[in-house]
């Protein structure tokens, strides 16, 4: 008879596979111990982590406590207060249901529980090291419960290992505290990181706390939902659509007061704006939905933030015209049509007409780069006017329907011939979109958006800190409050923001004050543009590894580049074409997109034959 081979796990080595689920990174745990805190009814929470939480997580709160048996109870798996049956599943009221988080915690890092509930004269300590009991003994406490977590992953150095830098994991963190400190307006929430305090948050109103998290700025941007059937109740914030941005950041979807993720409602969102924003930019939302726990699902992920309705048309339906409503209250668009589901009767189009088109002066003599760069004979352009050429294309709106098609066919060596061309070309714009010109009897078609990122992004990646690049001073110095999380990336980008010409100083908690800008850079909307850039910063480490500098400059050539649906003069297509075929790279973006397309002649000779 062979051995038996099957065993039973071990109860810490179960419990370390299942933190596994629910513990990717030091923002989980604060999660957890933050709903904890909220479940046990706590009205002041504070939140203190060293290295972004890395080796120590602190979470105190003023809530109910916990008795002796309690104490030692919570970190069991399963053990949880706060369902007995499976039906206590469909009317669930509290964040956590699981009894895992506080079982999986421990069983990955050091831990410490102290806990008094208010009717106990003393209170408990417990110690946990990597899932192993070592001591519960009585303690001094103030009513409530404190969490201590230490060196997260210590015992899965494969873990410890995959984590980010302290930078990228403490916006994980501001993030989950985000996600709670919204709905949960009522109570006090302080966080602190190494040493520093990031945010403290006093109870008050829901546009209050908005406030305080994103900057007052945001008030004005946003006008009240408010929509109640039978079935659901919707609550909350949408951004005007001239608000809209660039990114997806603050777009926050509450339901029963739970952060949850549902892109079907996204679309809903979305739906709500369409022909009211372009395609590249994202309304701001705060939207809070309340209905009975039986209609809806929220178990089917283990870190909860999916969910799924009974009936979730209905709710989408609901979610789109409640949204226009709300807009058109604010009296956004001409003719919304409320009653009609679904449909806004503006017209795309009509917007451009409106639009009259500005008169484009611009500088015969003008370059706006390095003039080392150019391969024009012209001497006179090789005298570098100072003005950028952003104020050669003020007062356009982009309009467009942005669906790219490019595909690049174009090849080195053609780019070595085209370089040794005289720029001597006839130019026409394609749809304010495409500037299309001949050459060596081929046609070829840039796309004037990408080729001007592309532009930007070198001319400032070559800036050393020899070679910074001028900085204008602004005669009303800037100030921007910025959230939490931005601020604290500001000022770790301080010396690159500085050798690419960007003059501030930190102004108090979470703003800055901006004195001067890029000598090269006119007439940009200050605050709006270094949200953006600090956005795209933010996207371009979440995605890949690039290093600060390159990655700054990214972000800046993303967002001060032309862009579609500005006109463009003969000169300018010129010019836009000459700096580009003498960029490193002119083919691609930094992202590596395509920027030009090249017609062969023989394939337009072929088609005509037939
Ligand atoms: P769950 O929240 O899913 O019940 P947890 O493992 O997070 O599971 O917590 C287990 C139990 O410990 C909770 O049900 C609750 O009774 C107790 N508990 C955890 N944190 C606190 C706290 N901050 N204050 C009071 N009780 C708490
Ligand atoms: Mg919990």
């Amino acid at each position: 008879m062979s051995n038996n081979t099957i065993t039973l796990l071990p109860d810490h080595v179960a419990n370390q596979i299942a933190a596994g689920e629910v513990v990717q990174r030091p923002a989980s745990v604060v999660k957890e111990l933050l709903e904890n805190a909220i479940d046990a009814g706590a009205t002041q929470i504070k939140l203190i982590i060293k290295d972004a939480g890395k080796s120590l997580i602190q979470v105190i709160d003023n809530g109910k406590g916990m008795n002796p048996f309690d104490a030692r109870m919570c970190f069991e798996r399963h053990a949880t207060s706060k369902i007995n049956t499976a039906d206590d599943l469909f009317a669930l009221t509290t964040k956590g249901f699981r009894g895992e988080a506080l079982a999986s915690i421990a069983a990955i890092a050091q831990v410490e529980l102290k806990t008094k509930k208010n009717d106990d004269l003393v209170g408990q300590h417990i110690e946990i090291d990597g899932g192993k009991f070592i001591a519960q003994t009585e303690c001094q406490c103030a009513t409530g419960t404190t969490f201590i977590v230490k060196n997260l992953f210590f015992n899965v150095p494969a873990r410890r290992n995959f984590l980010k830098n302290d930078q990228v994991e403490q916006k994980h963190i501001i993030d989950e505290i985000e996600r709670v400190a919204i709905p949960h307006t009522d109570i006090h929430f302080i966080f602190q990181s190494n040493g520093n305090e990031i945010l403290n948050l006093p109870p008050g109103n829901l546009m209050q706390r908005i406030k305080s998290l994103i900057g007052s700025y945001i008030q004005k941007e946003l006008v009240p939902i408010s929509e109640d059937t039978n079935f659901v109740k919707i609550r909350g914030y949408v951004s005007l659509p001239e608000n809209a941005i660039k990114t997806r950041k603050e777009q926050y979807f509450f339901v029963n007061n739970r952060f949850v993720k549902n892109p079907f409602l996204n679309h809903a969102i979305y739906e709500a704006y369409k022909e009211l924003i372009t395609y590249q930019s994202h309304p701001r939302y705060f939207l809070f939905l309340e209905m009975d726990p039986k209609n809806i699902d929220i178990n089917i992920h283990p870190t909860k933030t999916e969910v799924k309705f009974t009936d979730d048309k209905a709710v989408y339906m609901l979610l789109v015209s409640s949204i226009k409503r709300a807009l058109g209250k604010a009296n956004v668009g001409p003719s919304l049509d409320f009653d009609s589901e679904m449909s806004i009767t503006l017209d795309a189009q009509s917007e451009n007409r409106i639009i009259t088109q500005p008169k484009v002066s611009y500088n015969q003599n003008y370059n706006p780069f390095n003039s080392n760069t150019s391969v024009s004979q012209d001497n006179t352009l090789q005298k570098a006017n100072k003005q950028h050429w952003e104020t050669m294309f003020e007062g356009f709106k982009n309009t467009q329907e942005n669906t790219i098609t490019t595909t690049d066919t174009s090849q080195q060596n053609a780019l070595e011939e085209l370089k040794s061309e005289a720029v001597n070309f006839i130019f026409f714009q394609l749809n304010q979109k495409y500037i299309v010109t001949t050459y060596n009897k081929n046609v070829l078609i840039v796309d004037q958006q990408r080729a001007h990122e592309r532009i930007v992004y070198e001319h400032y990646l070559k800036t050393k800190k020899e070679t910074k690049i001028a900085s204008q001073q602004l005669l009303f110095p800037e100030q921007i409050e910025l959230s939490a999380n931005d601020f604290t990336l500001m000022k770790d980008l301080t010396d690159e923001f500085k050798i690419l010409g960007f003059d501030f100083e930190i102004f108090g908690k979470n703003s800055i004050v901006v004195n001067g800008t890029p000598s090269d850079l006119k007439d940009f909307k200050i605050a709006e543009t270094i949200e953006s850039i600090l956005e795209t910063f933010k996207l371009n480490t979440i995605d890949t590894k690039i290093e600060k500098h390159d990655n700054l400059c990214r972000a800046i050539a993303y967002n001060t580049c032309i862009k579609y649906g500005k006109h463009l003069e003969n000169e300018e297509m010129r010019l836009i074409l000459e700096h580009l075929i003498n960029c490193e790279d002119p083919l691609h973006t930094a992202s590596g997109k395509s920027i030009m397309m090249e017609v062969d002649h023989l394939d337009i000779e072929k088609f005509f034959k037939k």
